[in-house]
């Protein structure tokens, strides 16, 4: 009888890819777990109990078949696994990376749920992907035939190469416009390398420039190139800006130097790690080395920030957190990896304004303590009187979010509709806007969100946006 391959989680326990020892990894800027080699791979992936309904597919928000390319990994069938992974996410190995998976597949597997630590679907898909990749199985898009229409992008993070992806395996004329250098959005410039490392990304777009995808960058819409001209370039738009608007910190000496954005500290050092001339890092204004850092701010941004500070060689890294470590939104995985690499947390912690006299020479911190839930059940900080405390620093990054920029303003669009938040509004399933033949996807219309939203909303545009242009969407095929 043929060796029972799955179900394999009462005997084999729970393994994540193996992760590089904390004082060589805060040394480099190079991804922190090591690949599954094929047996522990395999071993894993036959660790699933291919429910019948499955949780793990319901929450990831693409709907990945994961138990099928789960159970083709366990068999060895590593190429058919590939193709269905690859048939609903545009860029697997980079959710596998990437994705916070403890609340989204890995967090609703049965197993975790039934004591027996969660299969690790995340590890297995970026297994899967990455050996595709080197096996050659990745290849460029080759539409079966060509259409005349075309669909202009504006916005080249993976919201908008999502759904540039599933135009062009359509057939579809696609541009993308990017005010950056380089494609990617946030892929290339806001997440580190040590999460995600470049070529990574710029293999995927590379694929998609071989594949027919055009690329317009160093291109601001409603400064280089009007709206309308886009607009009237191309018979569907796109607009995946991606939210870039920091919210910002008041109080005395707020406007000391030394006091920073956190993207543009990460723009920054990403920037470094492609190699290119970067006169604000050389000169140690946006560059950690020999200083005392505060980071202040508790979500993915400030974790990535305090990490990135780590590497470049700080003398101290402080993380400020005004709620504690269980109400935090940052992934819990992310501390642990931060504090194993150095990084001192300072929670229940609020900045009240900053001391130095030009430049910043400390944080001025009021102490917090947890109240009553709100409304929403989470429990509101509440100052406590005279607990005051300098905490001396040389470099303070803020990481407290995103706003979106005013599209409609700044494109002198006024007919675009926003909501209060103003993000731009569009349909829940179209993505269609107030004007029509223009779809919004990724996080200006989401706020902050994740890229595996992006994608998701990305490929949903394109389908759309297929129907509009009068032929119906049908699957696409994979690679
Ligand atoms: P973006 O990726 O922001 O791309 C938007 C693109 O539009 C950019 O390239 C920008 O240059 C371009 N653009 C903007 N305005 C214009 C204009 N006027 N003209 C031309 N081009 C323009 N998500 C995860 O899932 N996992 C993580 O670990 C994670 N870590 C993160 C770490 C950091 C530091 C940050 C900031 C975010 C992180 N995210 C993470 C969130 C994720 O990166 C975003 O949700 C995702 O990139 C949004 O995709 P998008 O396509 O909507 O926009
Ligand atoms: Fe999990 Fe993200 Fe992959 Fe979906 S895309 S299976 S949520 S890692
Ligand atoms: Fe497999 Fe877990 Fe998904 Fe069930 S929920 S199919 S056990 S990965």
């Amino acid at each position: 009888m043929a060796k029972q391959r799955m179900l394999q989680f009462v005997t084999v326990a729970r393994e994540t890819p193996e992760k590089r020892d904390a004082s060589v990894r805060a040394q480099d800027f190079n991804e922190i777990y090591r690949e599954f080699a094929i047996p522990k791979a395999e071993e894993q992936a036959g660790r699933c109990s291919q429910c019948g309904v499955p949780y793990c597919q319901s929450h990831c928000p693409l709907h990945n078949n994961i138990p099928d390319w789960l159970r083709l990994t366990a068999e060895g069938r590593l190429q058919e696994a590939y193709e269905i992974a690859q048939s609903t996410n545009t860029f697997p190995e980079i959710c596998g990376r990437i994705c916070p998976q403890d609340r989204l597949c890995e967090g609703n597997c049965v197993i975790e749920q039934s004591g027996h630590g969660t299969v690790t679907i995340g590890s297995v898909e970026k297994f899967v992907t990455d050996t595709a990749w080197d096996m050659g199985w990745v290849k460029p898009i080759r539409p079966h035939a060509e259409r005349t229409e075309s669909v202009g992008i504006i916005g080249a993070g993976p919201g908008g190469l999502a759904a540039a992806d599933f135009l062009r395996r359509k057939g579809v004329q696609v541009t993308v416009y990017d005010r950056y250098d380089r494609a990617g959005g946030l892929m290339t410039y806001g997440i580190p390398g040590f999460k995600l490392e470049k070529d990574v990304v710029m293999n995927r777009i590379k694929q998609l420039e071989d594949g027919g995808v055009q690329f317009v960058l160093n291109c601001t819409v409603g400064e280089d190139l009007s709206f309308d001209a886009i607009r009237g370039k191309h018979d569907a738009v796109v607009i995946a800006t991606g939210v870039y608007k920091t919210r910002d910190l008041m109080g005395p000496g707020s406007g000391a130097e030394g006091i920073v954005r956190a993207i543009d500290y990460l723009t920054v050092s990403n920037r470094k790690s492609f190699g290119d001339e970067v006169p604000e890092y050389d000169s140690g204004e946006l560059n950690a080395e020999g200083k005392r850092v505060v980071v202040i701010g508790g979500g993915d941004t400030a974790m990535d920030c305090v990490r990135t500070a780590i590497r470049q060689g700080a003398v101290s890294v402080k993380c400020l957190y005004r709620r504690d470590r269980a109400n935090m939104p940052g992934s819990q995985r992310e501390v642990a990896n931060a504090e194993e690499e150095g990084v001192e947390f300072v929670w229940l912690a609020a900045p009240k304004g900053f001391s130095g006299s030009t430049a910043v020479e400390g944080v001025m911190v009021q102490r917090m303590r947890l109240g009553a839930p709100d409304a929403t059940g989470r429990q509101s900080p509440e100052l406590i009187e005279g607990a005051d405390y300098v905490e001396d620093a040389d470099l303070v990054i803020k990481a407290l979010g995103f706003e979106p920029e005013d599209i409609p303003g700044l494109w002198n669009v006024p007919e675009l509709e926003v909501t209060r938040w103003g993000t731009i509004k569009a349909d829940f399933r179209t993505h269609a806007t107030s004007l029509p033949g223009v779809y919004a996807v990724g996080d200006i219309v989401r706020g902050a969100s994740l890229v595996v939203w992006a994608i998701r909303d990305g490929r949903e545009a394109a389908e759309a946006i297929l129907t509009y242009l009068g032929q119906p969407a049908t699957a696409v095929a994979a690679e």
